[in-house]
C-alpha cells in the first residue's frame, strides 16, 4: 500500500495554534500537514501519576484538537520513547518534511539532535524555528561577541534591539488552515496516557492588573500578576503576542519578561547552571543539608510565616507569589544552609510554571552562587519581609488559617542564622 505523503509539525512547548513560527512556516509546505504531539516518557516516567502539568498539557491539546475538528482535521497523539515514536512514524508515513520550534533546554538539544539525525537519514528534510522569545541564543551578547552575565546590560542591548524592530512580526497562521491534513486521528483520553485528573489546575492568565504592575506586583495579598508563567511554559500564549503589548503597558512588568529571556540565554550558554553554581568559587560551601530542616521547610512549618504561607500556598496550588519565592528560596539556602539544588528540584517537582531555566536562575540568584546574584551577605529577614509586603497578614492567614491561635516557635532564630549563614559562606568561598 502506497503510504500518505505527508508533512509534520511537531508540537512541544508552544500548545496554541496563533502565531506559532514554525507551524506557520509548516503549512507553507507541499503537503498535507500532520500536527503531532509525543508524550515522551523519558520525561513521563519521572512523574506521579495526577500530575497537573501532564493534565494541562492534555487540555491544551485538546482544545488545539477542537479547533482542528471545525475545519475536518485533528491532531495526532503518540507516547512513548521520541526516538522510536519517530522511527514508527516513518515507517508509517511517507514523511516529505518536519517542521518544529526550537527549545534551548539541555535535554530537548541532545533529543532533538538525535531526531535530526534519523530524520537525515531517511532523506527528510527538517526545519526549526525560533519561537517560544524574542531573542534567543547569540543574539543578545556584548560587543565582543560573549554572553552577558549580568542582568541590567543585557536588558538594555535587548531593549535596543527589540526598539530597532518594533514591533516584532506575528505570524497569523489561520489563512493557512486548510494545509492542515484532512482526517481524524483518535484523541487519547488522559488515563489513556497513564494520568489522571488532579484538584491542581493552572489558572487563567489576567492581565488586568498590568497597568499598575509595578505598585502591586510585591504585595502577594493583592494576587495581582498577570499569572502567565505556565502560559508561558507551554506556549499556550504567544511571546510576540504579549511583548508587543506589554511595551506599551507597563515598563516593569516588561522587564520581567527579559529576566525570562536573560536566564534562558544563561542556560544555552552555561548549561552547567542547571547542576552547579555558575559562581565556582562557591563550590566550597560546607551546607548543612539537614533532612529534617527540609522536611519542614517543604511542608510549611518552619514557625515563620512568611515561608510557611509560602510551601503550604505552593503544596496546595502548584504557584507561588514571586517576592514569597525569594523569601523561601532566601530561607532554605541562608537560614538552614540547605543546597539551593534542594530547593530547586522541590520547586520542579511542585511548580505548574516550572521552567528549568528561571527555576535554576532565580535559585542560585537566591543563594548568591549564580550571575548577577544578591551579595551572599545579604540575608533576607522573613520577619521584616512580611511586615513589609504582608502588613495587615492576609495572605499569611488565607494559608496558615491557625494564625491567630498562637502559630509556633521559628525553628531557627534569625539573627543566629544570619552569622552561621554569613560565616559559613565567607568560610566556604574559594580564593
Ligand atoms: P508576573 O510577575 O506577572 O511576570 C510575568 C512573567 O515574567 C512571568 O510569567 C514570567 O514568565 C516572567 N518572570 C517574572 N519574574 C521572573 C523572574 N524572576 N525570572 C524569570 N522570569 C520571570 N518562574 C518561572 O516561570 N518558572 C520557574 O520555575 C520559576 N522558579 C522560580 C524560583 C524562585 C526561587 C524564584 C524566586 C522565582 C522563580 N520564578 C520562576 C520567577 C517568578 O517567581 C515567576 O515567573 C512568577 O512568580 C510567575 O507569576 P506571574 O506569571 O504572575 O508573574
Amino acid at each position: 500500500m502506497n503510504k500518505q505523503e505527508i508533512s509534520i509539525f511537531w508540537f512541544r512547548r508552544d500548545l496554541r495554534l496563533e502565531d506559532n513560527v514554525g507551524l506557520f512556516f509548516a503549512l507553507e509546505s507541499n503537503w498535507p500537514v500532520v500536527p503531532l504531539f509525543i508524550f515522551d516518557e523519558a520525561i513521563l516516567d519521572s512523574l506521579p501519576k495526577n500530575d497537573p502539568r501532564v493534565g494541562f498539557i492534555h487540555e491544551s491539546l485538546s482544545k488545539i484538537n477542537q479547533q482542528l475538528a471545525d475545519i475536518g482535521s485533528s491532531i495526532l497523539i503518540k507516547k512513548g520513547k521520541t526516538l522510536e515514536v519517530w522511527q514508527k512514524l516513518i515507517e508509517e508515513f511517507d514523511i516529505k518534511e518536519v517542521f518544529f520550534n526550537k527549545d534551548y533546554e539541555p535535554y530537548a538539544i541532545k533529543r532533538d539532535l538525535a531526531i535530526c539525525e534519523v530524520l537525515k537519514s531517511n532523506k527528510i528534510s527538517y526545519c526549526s524555528y525560533k519561537d517560544q522569545v524574542i531573542f534567543e541564543e547569540k543574539e543578545i551578547t556584548k560587543s565582543d561577541g560573549l554572553p552577558y552575565t549580568v542582568y541590567t546590560p543585557y536588558k538594555n542591548k535587548w531593549l535596543e534591539k527589540y526598539n530597532a524592530i518594533a514591533p516584532v512580526v506575528e505570524y497569523d497562521t489561520k489563512d493557512r488552515f486548510s494545509h492542515f491534513h484532512k482526517g481524524e486521528f483518535l484523541f487519547p483520553t488522559l488515563e489513556a496516557i497513564g494520568f489522571e485528573e488532579s484538584s491542581i489546575k493552572v489558572m487563567p492568565h489576567n492581565l488586568k492588573h498590568v497597568g499598575n504592575y509595578h505598585e502591586t506586583r510585591d504585595f502577594p495579598a493583592l494576587d495581582s500578576t498577570s499569572h502567565l508563567s505556565p502560559h508561558l511554559r507551554f506556549g499556550t500564549v504567544s511571546i510576540r503576542k504579549l511583548v508587543n503589548w506589554a511595551v506599551r503597558k507597563n515598563e516593569v512588568f516588561l522587564s520581567e519578561l527579559i529576566w525570562r529571556e536573560f536566564f534562558m540565554q544563561i542556560m544555552f550558554s552555561f548549561p552547567k547552571v542547571v547542576s552547579n553554581n555558575f559562581k565556582s568559587a562557591y563550590d566550597g560551601i560546607q551546607w548543612r543539608n539537614d533532612e529534617a530542616d527540609f522536611r519542614r521547610w517543604c511542608s510549611g512549618t518552619t514557625g515563620y510565616p512568611m515561608v510557611d504561607a509560602g510551601m503550604r500556598e505552593l503544596n496546595a496550588t502548584g504557584y507561588m507569589h514571586n517576592r514569597v519565592r525569594m523569601v523561601v528560596a532566601s530561607f532554605l539556602c541562608k537560614h538552614l544552609l540547605i543546597n539551593w539544588q534542594w530547593g530547586e528540584a522541590y520547586f520542579a517537582e511542585k511548580l505548574l510554571d516550572f521552567e528549568l531555566s528561571a527555576n535554576v536562575g532565580n535559585w542560585q540568584w537566591a543563594a548568591g552562587t549564580g550571575c548577577d546574584a544578591a551579595p551572599y551577605f545579604r540575608v533576607f529577614n522573613p520577619e521584616i519581609q512580611q511586615k513589609k509586603f504582608d502588613e495587615k497578614g492576609i495572605y499569611i492567614r488565607k494559608w496558615i488559617p491557625e494564625f491567630d491561635l498562637g502559630y509556633g516557635e521559628p525553628m531557627v532564630e534569625h539573627a543566629f542564622a544570619r552569622d552561621r549563614a554569613i560565616s559559613t559562606y565567607k568560610a566556604g568561598i574559594l580564593k
